[in-house]
């Protein structure tokens, strides 16, 4: 299998990257300079100059036509796993997220038409944003259980009018991914469409050595240390709400990308790849215990009460472990494997 990889550099996409070279399939990695592309060559050095991995530089991924250079490729690709969206939760104009999120999927997807009739299958990495209606109350008896058949209702219009970034940034993944699904609706794709909804996702960096400082973090990690570990932060400060309950492992999601690119059942269907609950209270468990030599920064908080409240909202999502067989590492893994990393990157920065 020949794979194109956008966003390569991205958090998710290194450890997709890595599954991705493991199992055998040959891949051009995009990124958006090449400043990019030389730190993935410095992560990745094992198969530079093979013929397992070559490399693509697409600037701007809204403008059209953005991908049509780099998806031409001798052998040609049958995959393509688009993860390049921006994911940051600072203030900015709605369009910040909206237009590389939309533009950049309608982009791949026409790009696919025009120069890569070869390509087989498409995935699309999404959202629980996607799935998950924000203007809900969070509590309700009984507790609303998201599944794959939920979609995030944020029109538009409504996402261009707020100035919430958490708002933006989860319509700009459900309109991408609705973006797709219609594309593939309308008979304009010669592929089969796999979308990936993953919760928080977190565990290890697949490369620390990359992160010149906290700040350079992905969003997801960066929550995390800034909550729980950065300076000035003390074992006696209250443990902050959880933002989101719903996580998955960073390996596990990049298994669950692997085993749709070519898992026959997988196709034409939206993958909700989400593990249980993790609340902000068990990952500072879970960092005091990982870190000693933080005791006087993680906050202590209340170490019995990781339960989210009662009624609060859950996930089924049973398909994805029975058809794509994914067994979800546990939290405190996932955390346990980040932590020293994070340390590490402290003492460098
Ligand atoms: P990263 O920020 O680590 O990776 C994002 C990738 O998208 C980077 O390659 C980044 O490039 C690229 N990107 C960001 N903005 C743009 C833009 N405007 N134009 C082109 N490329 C852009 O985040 P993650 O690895 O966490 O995210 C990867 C995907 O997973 C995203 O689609 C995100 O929405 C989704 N996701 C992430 C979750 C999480 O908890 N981490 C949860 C659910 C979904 P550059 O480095 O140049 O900025």
């Amino acid at each position: 299998h020949r794979v194109l990889l956008t966003g390569a550099n991205g958090f998710i996409a290194q450890h997709i990257l890595s599954q991705l070279l493991e199992a055998g399939f040959s891949v051009r990695a995009v990124a958006r300079s090449q400043s990019k592309i030389d730190a993935l060559k410095k992560s990745f050095s094992k198969y530079v100059d093979t013929p397992q991995l070559d490399f693509g530089v697409v600037p701007d991924i809204t403008v059209p036509g953005a991908f049509d250079e780099v998806l031409v490729s001798d052998p040609p690709f049958d995959i393509v796993i688009h993860t390049a969206s921006p994911f940051f939760l600072r203030p900015v104009a709605s369009t910040v997220f909206l237009d590389p999120a939309i533009k950049g999927t309608t982009e791949i997807l026409s790009g696919i038409t025009r120069v890569a009739p070869t390509v087989k299958r498409v995935l699309v990495t999404s959202s629980f944003a996607a799935i998950v209606d924000f203007s809900a109350n969070p509590i309700s008896n009984p507790p609303k259980i998201y599944t794959r058949d939920d979609w995030n209702p944020t029109t538009y219009e409504q996402a261009l009018a707020t100035d919430n970034p958490n708002i933006s940034y989860a319509a700009s993944k459900s309109l991408a991914e609705k973006a797709a699904w219609d594309y593939v609706k309308e008979g304009k794709g010669n592929f089969e469409l796999v979308t990936l909804n993953p919760p928080g996702v977190y565990g290890p960096l697949f490369d620390p050595s990359q992160i010149a400082k906290p700040e350079d973090l992905n969003t997801s990690t960066n929550i995390i240390y800034q909550t729980l570990l950065r300076p000035g932060l003390k074992s006696t400060d209250t443990v902050p709400p959880t933002f989101l309950y719903l996580w998955v492992d960073v390996r596990d999601l990049a298994q669950a990308h692997v085993v749709a690119a070519t898992k026959p059942e997988a196709a034409n269907q939206r993958w909700f790849v989400v593990a249980g609950d993790l609340s902000q209270q068990e990952m500072a468990n879970y960092l005091r215990e990982a870190l000693p030599e933080k005791r006087d920064v993680i906050p202590i908080g209340e170490p019995e009460k990781t339960k989210k409240p009662e009624g609060f909202y859950g996930a089924s999502a049973p398909e994805t472990e029975q058809v794509l067989g994914i067994k979800y590492r546990s939290a405190e893994e996932s955390i346990k494997d980040l932590a020293p990393q994070l340390v590490e990157i402290e003492k460098r920065a």
